[in-house]
Formats: C-alpha cells, sequence, structure tokens
C-alpha cells in the first residue's frame, strides 16, 4: 500500500510517498508529483523509514510515572488546569507547542486556550525559529505573508542567500538552485554567511561578514540602489510609504561601500560586486533564515531586507522577492492558526477589538484574550517566578532547545504541574512530566502542513495507531470538553477541524487578510482524502490557490501600501571579552533534525556526524593548543558543555559553531543551548541563538573508550564524557573520563550485567601500564557488547567491528583480531560516511579521486554512486575535491 504524504521535517515540506509491506518494513520516496520537490527527497528524507519503530515510543497515558487508562489522564489534567485557573486566573497556566504539530492540532490547542481558557499563554517553538521573520512581514506589508514561490528559483537572475546554510538545512531547495545555475550559469548566486558553509560551494560571491553586521549591508545596498537610481518610482511613490526616512537611515549608518566593508568586514571590492550584481538584476530572489531571525535585532534585519526590494518594486512577479525560509515542517500553518502569543487565528491580531469580537462570535466563545501572551522565553521564565503554575507542553523538548536551557530544566522541575504531550517515551523534558500524554507520529497522524511557499500538504496516516497513543487534536479537544465546553470541540476528525479553519479564514474577510482559504470550507470528506497541494489564497478570486502575493502593489495594511522601516543597525547584545572570547554560533548539521528524538533513531543518519562537535578556525586551534577531535569543554555564563574539536577553514577566525542537536539522551552534557543567553529581538521575541559568547578549554581525559552493545541504554555515569549513536541493530557510546576505575573488568561486567549473565562468556585483555582495556560479551556464540578503554583518543576502526555483530557466530581469528583490536587485512577501511544513502565513506571517496583523477561530484557519482540519490552530500564532495 502506497501513501502521499509529506516529509515532517524541515520547511521545504516534501512531498512523500510512503509504502509499508507485510513485514512491516516502511520504504519512502520522493512524490513526483509535489510541487515542492518534484520527486526528490534529502537524506532526512530518505531515511524516514529507519524511525517508525516503536522501541522509544510513549504509548500509554501516565501519572506520576504509573500507567493509567485516557479517563484518567484527562480528568487529572482538565482538573488540575480548571482548579488553577479558578484560583489564580488563567494566565497561571501556559500551552508551549510545536511546528511539528498539524494544523489542525494546532488550531485546537489556540482555539481552547485565547477562546475558552481566556489567556493567550500558547506560544511555540516556532519564536525560535521564524517569529522574527513574521514581524517583519507584518511591519512591511501588514500581514505575515510570504509572497514568493519556489518556482521563482528557475526564474531568477540573481539569488542572494543570506543566514542561512541552506545546503544542509533545507537541502532540496538547495539542490534546485545548483540545478538552475547548472541551467543557467550565468545566475548570480550569493551567499552571505560569517561562516563558509556547503552552501557557499555554489556562490559566485560569498560575503563572510562580521557576524550581527547584516543591516549594515542591506542598509549599505538600499543607500547604494537609490544613489544610483535604481528605485522604482512609479512602485515607491504609488504602493508604498515611508521610504524617505528608511533612506536616510540607511546612508546615515551605511553611507558608501568603504563604510559598509569597514563596518562588515569584508573587501571594498566584494561589497561593491554584490551591490553592482543587485542593482543591475531586475529579477533577485533573497532567501533568508536562522542567519537573520536569531538575532537580538532580527526584526530590523527582515525589513533592512524588504526594504531592497520594495524600493525597486521587486516583489510579486517571477523571479523575484523576499523569502522568508521556515524551519519546521509546519511552522506556517502554526502561523495561520495564531499559534504564536502574539497572534489570533487566521492572521486576526490579538490588539484589533474588531478582530477578537469577530473571532469570539464564530467560535462562540465565552471568553476571549484581550492581551498579549507569554512569549516562550517569558513563558519559562513565568514559569520559574511561579506565575506560571501549570504548563502543557506538545510535541517539543524545550530543556533541549530553548536558550539558557539549564533554567528552563530548573523552571520545569519546580513547577506545580507539567503535562507533556509527546511520542517519544524519554526526553530530556518528557522526563519532567507529571502527566505524560502518548501521541501520535509521523506516519500514523492525519491532517495538513504548510510549507515555506504557502502550499497546503496532506499528512496522510498509513501506520497502525499504537499502543493507545492518540492525535493531538483529540487528545486536546477530550480536556477541553472536560473542563465543559464540549460544544465547540465536538470534533470527530481532523477533516471537521480543517473545514472550521478554512471557513475561519473566508469570516467576514473581505480581501482584509491573504491568507484566506474559505474556498476549502466545505471540502468534503472524500476530497479532504484526494487532497492535493494547493498554495494559499484558496478562495472565489483564487480557487486553485496563488503562486505569487502583492503583484498587484496591494498590501494587507489598512490604506493598502507596503511600508518601508528605518533601520538603525544594532550590534548583537554580547561582545567577546576577556573571559568569553569566541562568538559562539548553534545551528544544523545535515543529518539531524532537532533535538535527535527521531533522527536519532536511524542508523543511516548517524554515520554522518555521530558526536557532538565544535567547529574552530584553524588558527584559534592552534593557539589553544588544540588538535582534531580533542575533548573540549566549551563555557559560557550560563553553563558548560563537552564536544570534540573540528577544525574548519571556513569558520571565521574568532568565531565557533556548535550543532544544536545532541541532548541528554544522547550525550552527557552535549546540550549546547545550555550556553546560550536568552536575549531576545524586542519585538518578535526571538532568541539570539546565533551570538552568544563562550571560552574553550581542554578537557584533558585520562583514559578514552567505546562501547558497542545491543543494549539501548548504560549507565554511564562515571565518564566525563559520554555520546550514543545508533548502529545497525546496535548502540555506539564514545566516552572518556578523568577518574580512572581501579578495576576496568569490574567496571565493565557492572555496566553490562543483565538478565543474560548466565548465558554470558567473556574475553578480555588488559594492560595495567598501558592503561589498555579491551574486552568482549558473548551470549552463546554471538557478540553482544564490546568495550576498548586506551590512555589515547586513538582506537580500533568502529565499522569493522560492528559489522561482527551481524554475524551468528564469530570464528576462532575474528575473535583474536577482536581483542587486539586490529581488523583482518582483507578489510577496507571506509572512514566516516558522507554519503548516507549509498554508505559511501570520505576515505573511499578521496582514494578514488586520486587514483582515478577524479575532478567532478558527477565522477565521484558515477565511480561510487555518492551524490547520486539526494545529492545532500554533494557539497562535501566538492571541498574534497577542492582539497589537494
Ligand atoms: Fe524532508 Fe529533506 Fe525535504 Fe526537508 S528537504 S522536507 S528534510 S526531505
Amino acid at each position: 500500500m502506497a501513501v502521499k504524504t509529506t516529509c515532517p521535517y524541515c520547511g521545504v515540506g516534501c512531498g512523500v510517498i510512503a509504502s509499508l509491506d507485510e513485514d512491516g518494513v516502511v520504504t519512502v520516496k520522493g512524490d513526483p508529483d509535489h510541487p515542492a520537490n518534484r520527486g526528490r527527497l534529502c537524506s532526512k528524507g530518505t531515511a524516514l523509514g529507519e524511525t517508525v519503530y516503536l522501541q522509544e515510543r510513549l504509548l500509554y497515558p501516565e501519572i506520576a510515572d504509573q500507567q493509567v487508562s485516557w479517563e484518567q489522564a484527562i480528568a487529572t489534567v482538565a482538573g488540575r488546569f480548571r482548579d488553577i485557573i479558578d484560583e489564580h486566573g488563567p494566565d497561571a497556566v501556559a500551552f508551549y507547542v510545536s511546528g511539528q504539530l498539524l494544523t489542525e492540532d494546532y488550531y485546537v490547542a489556540n482555539k481552547l486556550m485565547k477562546g475558552f481558557i481566556g489567556s493567550a499563554n500558547i506560544d511555540t517553538n516556532s519564536r525560535l525559529c521564524m517569529s522574527s521573520a513574521v514581524a517583519g512581514y507584518k511591519r512591511a506589508f501588514g500581514e505575515d505573508v510570504m509572497p514568493c514561490s519556489y518556482d521563482d528559483i528557475d526564474r531568477a537572475k540573481m539569488i542572494v542567500i543570506t543566514g542561512s546554510n541552506m545546503a544542509w538545512c533545507h537541502p532540496v531547495i538547495f539542490q534546485r538552485i545548483v540545478r538552475a545555475k547548472k541551467a543557467n550559469p550565468d545566475l548570480f548566486v550569493v551567499v552571505i554567511d560569517p561562516r563558509k558553509t556547503q552552501t557557499a560551494s555554489v556562490a559566485d560571491l560569498h560575503l563572510a561578514l562580521e557576524p550581527g553586521s547584516d543591516s549594515v549591508l542591506f542598509n549599505g545596498l538600499l543607500a547604494h540602489l537609490d544613489a544610483s537610481d535604481e528605485r522604482n518610482e512609479l512602485f515607491t511613490e504609488n504602493f508604498t510609504l515611508g521610504m524617505t526616512a528608511a533612506l536616510e537611515a540607511a546612508r546615515k549608518s551605511a553611507p558608501d561601500v568603504a563604510s559598509v566593508a569597514r563596518q562588515c568586514g569584508l573587501s571594498d571590492s566584494d561589497v561593491a560586486e554584490f551591490f553592482r550584481m543587485f542593482a543591475r538584476t531586475e529579477r533577485v530572489l533573497t532567501f533568508y533564515s536562522q542567519g537573520i531571525n536569531q538575532s537580538s535585532s532580527a526584526v530590523d534585519k527582515v525589513n533592512s531586507i524588504i526594504n531592497c526590494h520594495l524600493l525597486t518594486g521587486r516583489i510579486g512577479r517571477p523571479g523575484m522577492g523576499p523569502f522568508s525560509l521556515t524551519g519546521q515542517p509546519n511552522a506556517m500553518g502554526g502561523r495561520e492558526v495564531g499559534g504564536l502569543a502574539n497572534q489570533l487565528a487566521a492572521h486576526m491580531e490579538l490588539s484589533n477589538p474588531i478582530h477578537r469580537e469577530r473571532l469570539q462570535r464564530f467560535w462562540q466563545s465565552p471568553v476571549m484574550s484581550d492581551k498579549d501572551g507569554l512569549k516562550a522565553v517569558d513563558l519559562f521564565r513565568a514559569v520559574d517566578a511561579g506565575k506560571v503554575k501549570a504548563v502543557w507542553i506538545m510535541a517539543t523538548n524545550p530543556v533541549v532547545s530553548m536558550p539558557e536551557a539549564d533554567a528552563v530544566k530548573a523552571a520545569l522541575e519546580k513547577c506545580e504541574f507539567v503535562v507533556v504531550s509527546d511520542c517519544v517515551r524519554e526526553t530530556d523534558t518528557v522526563r519532567l512530566a507529571d502527566v505524560r500524554l502518548p501521541a501520535l507520529t509521523w506516519g500514523e497522524k492525519d491532517g495538513t502542513v504548510t510549507n515555506s511557499e504557502r502550499y497546503i500538504s496532506r499528512t496522510r496516516r498509513f501506520l497502525p495507531l499504537p499502543g493507545q497513543a492518540r492525535p493531538d487534536w483529540w487528545i486536546i479537544s477530550e480536556v477541553a470538553r472536560q473542563m465543559g465546553f464540549g460544544e465547540q470541540f465536538s470534533y470527530r476528525s481532523a477533516h471537521d477541524i480543517f473545514r472550521e479553519h478554512a471557513a475561519l479564514s473566508g469570516f467576514e474577510n473581505d480581501g482584509e487578510r491573504s491568507f484566506d482559504i474559505s474556498a476549502l470550507a466545505d471540502i468534503s470528506w472524500e476530497e479532504y482524502g484526494a487532497f492535493n497541494p494547493v498554495q494559499w489564497p484558496v478562495n472565489a478570486e483564487n480557487p486553485q490557490g496563488k503562486a505569487r502575493i502583492y503583484g498587484d502593489g496591494r498590501f494587507n495594511t489598512e490604506d493598502g501600501k507596503a511600508r518601508f522601516i528605518a533601520v538603525t543597525p544594532r550590534p548583537p547584545v554580547r561582545k567577546p571579552d576577556r573571559e568569553f572570547p569566541f562568538v559562539l554560533n548553534t545551528g544544523r548539521v545535515r543529518d539531524q533534525w532537532h533535538t535527535m528524538t527521531r533522527t536519532g533513531m536511524s542508523p543511516r543518519l548517524s554515520q554522518h556526524i555521530p558526536e557532538p562537535y565544535i567547529e574552530m578556525h584553524p588558527e584559534d586551534a592552534t593557539a589553544q593548543q588544540l588538535n582534531e577531535d580533542d575533548l573540549v569543554a566549551v563555557s559560557s555564563s550560563r553553563g558548560e558543555i563537552y564536544v570534540r574539536v573540528k577544525i574548519g577553514k571556513g569558520q571565521r577566525k574568532g568565531s565557533v559553531f556548535v550543532p544544536m542537536h545532541w541532548n541528554g539522551v544522547f550525550s552527557g552534557k552535549g546540550r549546547v543551548n545550555t550556553l546560550v543567553e536568552a536575549n531576545v529581538d524586542p519585538i518578535s521575541g526571538q532568541p539570539e541563538s546565533k551570538h552568544s559568547v563562550a571560552r574553550i578549554a581542554p578537557c584533558q581525559p585520562r583514559w578514552h573508550g567505546f562501547i558497542l552493545t545491543r543494549r539501548n541504554r548504560l549507565n554511564l555515569e562515571y565518564s566525563t564524557y559520554w555520546t550514543r549513536s545508533r548502529a545497525t541493530g546496535l548502540w555506539r557510546y564514545e566516552i572518556a573520563g578523568r577518574e580512572t576505575p581501579d578495576d576496568w573488568a569490574d567496571r565493565a561486567r557492572v555496566l553490562l550485567s543483565d538478565e543474560n549473565d548466565a548465558d554470558a562468556n567473556w574475553v578480555e585483555f588488559f594492560d595495567k601500564h598501558q592503561n589498555h582495556y579491551r574486552a568482549a560479551r558473548f551470549i552463546g556464540e554471538q557478540l553482544e557488547s564490546c568495550v576498548f578503554i586506551g590512555a589515547s583518543a586513538v582506537l580500533p576502526e568502529r565499522d569493522w567491528l560492528v559489522s561482527l555483530f551481524m554475524k551468528e557466530k564469530l570464528e576462532p581469528a575474528e575473535r583474536q583480531s577482536l581483542l587486539t583490536g586490529k581488523p583482518p587485512l582483507d578489510h577496507v577501511d571506509v572512514g566516516r560516511i558522507v554519503c548516507a544513502c549509498f554508505n559511501v565513506g570520505e576515505k573511499t571517496i578521496k582514494k578514488a579521486i586520486a587514483e582515478h583523477g577524479l575532478k567532478t561530484p558527477e565522477q565521484i557519482g558515477e565511480l561510487l554512486q555518492a551524490g547520486t540519490n539526494c545529492g545532500s552530500c554533494i557539497p562535501e564532495l566538492r571541498e574534497f575535491l577542492a582539497t589537494p
């Protein structure tokens, strides 16, 4: 059975065809009919089938760690929320939700909080991701509207990618740009990023600007466009307001090329080239993402970009416009239903009394919140202060993803009542819940999501519902019913909710709001089942949807005119100093998603980067006397983590990068958000996750080691450092410590003992002098675990050892080589896996390049297949080709 659904990861929103065979194995391929990806998937989408197993799932409701019935769980949640609201008022409770929710789930959560509980204390992890883009669009256009389409990539003559490592974070879109450039070598691509990431591999011009100086650059561009007479007079005079003030601010802060170059740390010639190309190219598409949004002056940065498009009138037409890339699969759906604490549903405004009254009438609700709720950072601070006494967290892991993550953890530990709905049994956040509610996940959920380009797509169920897990909308509606709001939450399906959501979007709209999908308000059950992706608005005027918005120059402000915003650039809140000399930037890696609860379960995706790391410039590493793979402690005023050193020339001197993914289930101390200060943009409330300050010190463990084991969880408290990653049929633990145990054999037995001890047999080798310990534990003839400890980080190759776990029985020679840690002579070490689709390692690729004189990724692909499926590894292949 093949079902068309949508990838649950990034905002590209790729269509997926998923099949479930008789043995329960799930295979996926890209949906050739989906407009977002046209059949392509990246490495994460391709590996979705490896993530659907039930071992780590939360399958039953729990209260205080005890399994309970749904009736008990719902009654407890509704009762405690009701009691706290009665005693302390509606603002004493909060929901913290997620761009992982489907639109229907999101709609119901927002309705319950704002229209029935009567507080706007519902915020979402999208606050950390794109709330600055929302605020920027609203300031400029009067509504949160992304005006472009992915199709514009094929029509643009110049593409600017700023603050986005798109090659890793939105790979299918990046590959589309690569193909567009191949088809049209004159397409001019500019990448603006302090780091030279894989995305820069497509760039004609890479501007490695000073972190935080983006507004100076775009203000300089605005002033230059005006000075060069590139202003679109017809457009600015008829369709905009505020240009004079914006130009004054731009000229004042960034008067000329030399000034911009100096402030941004760039060469005059590079700045001049960027300005010249932008000025002379009509079809310019500007992509921006977290590098812009995660800043204490992010909304101004967004508007400094939009200003340039307004001045030139480059908006709403093919091949041009300011394009915010959303991080999550349904960040846009959340925006549509008002999932942020400062919005109402259907793009209406909390601050607008007409909107509040209209929505209350539509919902027939007893109350309507009339002031903004708490944004994410303030929400958890209010939990800490005891002002919010009950919080319900849905489908997100704030103990890992929020800045000042340890403070969030402490706040939840002391919160009166914490409810978590999740599909996973153990996350850093689920561990702290008083009540755990088992939710459905990808493959089980039914509903819709909206991608970055406004395409609404169906997410469809193709797996049976496991245990007692239920849809989020069902759980929320049951609690609402128990709280006494049954009539307005009597949904029987996601379809019922979608119809209401669509009807609300058109309710007394009259063209006021672009988000209008009222043509779908009467969609039948069958039509909803067969629903094909459509790009909103979908209304009487645009029954088939609309690719571009604002082409007519009519915006969603009261007077219909777009607004320029005068931007005065502000530096990041924290500057490096003697105590914390490095700028710390956080972000994503290619094969992991968010806090790894799903992608961390895939052996294929765990191979590319199995451990958390810090990337440093070579000169910084030398100055700190650090080498590749050394363990270091990275600390800020808020906390400390342990990660491995990676040395990368693409890193700017004085700046370091640490991935955001590692959590407390996959690492001992790898949660980078424990370091990030919660400095937020004053308008959007989005934290400055791209610019903290930190120091780095060697970790200096006395021993290093690793464990390969079929066991899922080990107690590694004695290790200074540990990480856990998935391999096929087993888990890999990398460990290191400062304290050496008296007896390694005893330690290994304590660690790996279980109910199979009677059948277990051990082989061991110990060299006390060199502090080497090696052991293998067999159950019968089969290898169950192996442990390797040494004084240095140079330890046997893991992949070969992993392969021994596949065997039913090890031959004597294999047992022998197991303990010596030396693979047989005919074994080929392929190195770190670079191509996750075809399992091709770095050493294999480099050897092939050297031996066959390969010059292009295509030649590598022909020989080794690497890069020929999803293409996510092609930028790395280019790096290998470029390195002699
Ligand atoms: Fe999923 Fe990758 Fe497509 Fe993003 S680009 S939606 S992660 S397949």
